[in-house]
């Protein structure tokens, strides 16, 4: 395996000159400019080839890109798995990869709605195939992308960046003076880039399958039932025995806000019947062991008796989620160290008990 680093690419640079003229005297076409939260410098991501031809694609922490995605070099053409956070990053991505190909990216594939994997839809023109399941479309249609999700992870940004500028000002060293400065770019650029998404379906979708042909690779994409999502799609490379699972199955505990957990466990069961050597995940690196899948069964069938335990005593979700211990997983999942999980995980276990879908 190998680890490419994009280089800082030229448009970038050309929009900080173009930022210094104030009125720019020859503006380029809006449809020339980076999208706004393009402020940054350096390389986005960091692509880790995993075998030949399909890349991992992560963030460097010089933007912020939501979810990792992925980069399929195919004989013509390129199809990425993922359009990230923003149009920012959506661009930083078909920007980057040129220093991998020079084939022009006509597939995009969301694995499922939420708004770190899909916000950057609106980059890409109407000839660029931008593929989901039909849930996906109606979700980010539908304003189901900008929910209690989003707001938790996204809503809270203002709040952030006013109290590093508080911290900034109150600095009295002055390293730590420029780190706080350096957060606070990060932090305004991220805004600046959330404020530009207007979300926007897939324009093309399935509801359980579609294989792709290109060149001399099959790329499958399926849906196996809900989960992370009521619409995740697991894109399946037979030839080179890869899988991309968005956050349907990562190394860690995937984000379970939004989650069908009592059918979850089902839809991992068909991922088991895929012939596949390497997991290209979401979030987190991507791994080999099947295993996994196991574990994250486990896990989720534990939690859902524990948490209808508290459920059927009248507990409040908050409560509940400060007592159900998990700590007989933490061999599989070593960041639990002690009682206590997400109180989202829990609000919606007890959301699907009451009969919420
Ligand atoms: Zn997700």
């Amino acid at each position: 395996m190998r680890i490419a680093k994009a280089h800082a690419p030229a448009v970038l640079l050309a929009f900080a000159a173009c930022q210094a003229a104030d009125p720019p005297s020859s503006a380029p076409a809006d449809d020339a400019a980076p999208p706004p939260g393009s402020d940054f410098e350096g390389p986005a991501f960091e692509f880790e080839e995993v075998v030949p031809g399909v890349y991992h694609a992560r963030g460097t922490g010089s933007l912020a890109v939501g979810s990792h995605g992925a980069v399929i070099v195919n004989e013509e053409d390129v199809l990425l798995v993922e359009s990230h956070i923003s149009p920012a990053a959506a661009q930083a991505v078909v920007d980057e990869i040129e220093a991998l190909t020079d084939r022009p990216v006509r597939y995009v594939v969301n694995t499922h709605y939420h708004f770190d994997h899909a916000h950057g839809n609106r980059i890409y023109p109407p000839e660029v195939h931008v593929i989901g399941h039909e849930v996906t479309r109606e979700m980010l249609e539908n304003g189901g992308s900008m929910g209690r999700s989003y707001q938790m992870f996204v809503g809270g940004l203002p709040d952030q960046i006013a109290a590093l500028e508080e911290q900034a000002a109150a600095a009295e060293d002055e390293e730590e003076r420029a780190e706080l400065e350096g957060r606070l770019a990060y932090m305004r650029n991220y805004l600046a880039g959330q404020e530009a998404v207007e979300p926007m379906g897939p324009n093309t979708t399935l509801s359980e399958r579609m294989t792709l042909f290109r060149g001399d690779r099959e790329i499958r994409l399926l849906f196996f039932g809900r989960g992370h999502t009521g619409g995740d799609v697991v894109v399946h490379l037979p030839g080179e025995r890869v899988i991309v699972t968005g956050d349907l199955l990562v190394p860690g505990l995937p984000y379970m806000g939004d989650g069908f957990l009592d059918e979850w466990d089902d839809t991992l069961e068909h991922l088991k019947s895929l012939d596949f050597d390497w997991v290209l995940p979401g979030h987190g690196n991507p791994f080999q062991d099947r295993e996994r899948i196991t574990y994250l069964q486990e896990y989720m069938r534990d939690l859902q008796a524990r948490a209808a335990e508290l459920h059927a005593e009248g507990m409040t979700y908050e409560e509940a989620a400060a007592r159900i211990d998990m700590t007989d997983h933490a061999d599989n999942y070593p960041q639990i160290t002690g009682p206590g999980v997400p109180a989202v995980t829990v609000q919606r276990i007890f959301e699907l008990l009451d009969g919420g879908s």
